[in-house]
């Protein structure tokens, strides 16, 4: 059942750059899909230190023969989180001699709009009604309860912020404001236990 959209951004590619290196492009990427994973939509901060990389969404072992091009294309370059990145690989389906940017097996996250083909659940897992986006949730394990953890954890961050932007306002008595403050602690005790869990699930193969 649906509960919410996948989603609450549009990626876009703004970046006009030809670079040598696919690996410069990160900074860039970064800001593009709005530091979370183009597949899954994981947050980086909440796994850090572990480190996100780069994708090329037509993998480079289907290409390397056939077009280089296609190594530093930022259209094939995609921003990724550790699962994501691992799960895919090199994981292809289509035919590399059309010479597009294309992969079946993984709608593209910047061309298709993910929140018609995926969504959350009721219990904050991604899913999806139609078949290719199971086979992407299936490919690259989206299944994982992990990524209800990255779900709660999006709430928890939700209504820390809401506290915090609360504590600032200046009609409120000081015994309210204390009462807030520590709520925030209770609330960002618990936002660090589960992001801590999520690295734990990050790092377990
Ligand atoms: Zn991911």
């Amino acid at each position: 059942m649906k509960y919410k959209d996948f989603r609450e951004f549009k990626i876009e590619r703004t970046c006009n750059k030809k670079l040598k290196r696919y690996k410069s492009y990160k900074k860039y990427l970064r800001k593009d899909f709005h530091e979370r994973c183009a597949y899954c939509n994981t947050w980086e901060h909440m796994i850090e230190p572990l480190k996100f990389s780069i994708d090329h969404y037509v993998p480079r072992k289907v290409f390397k023969n056939i077009d280089k091009t296609l190594d530093n294309n930022y259209n094939n370059l995609m921003y990724v989180c550790p699962k994501c990145n691992r799960e895919k690989s090199a994981k292809y389906e289509g035919n590399i001699h059309n010479l597009e940017i294309k992969n079946n097996l993984f709608p593209n996250p910047v061309e298709e709009d993910y929140n018609e083909i995926f969504f959350r659940n009721e219990y904050g897992g991604i899913d999806s009604s139609s078949e290719k986006g199971r086979k992407m949730i299936n490919e690259l394990k989206l299944y994982r309860p992990l990524y209800n953890i990255v779900w709660l954890a999006e709430q928890v961050f939700t209504v820390r912020k809401k506290l915090k932007k609360k504590i600032k306002d200046e009609n409120l008595s000081i015994a309210s404001k204390d009462k807030l403050k520590e709520a925030l602690l209770k609330v960002d005790e618990y936002y660090i236990y589960l992001c801590e869990l999520l690295k734990k699930c990050y790092e377990n193969k």
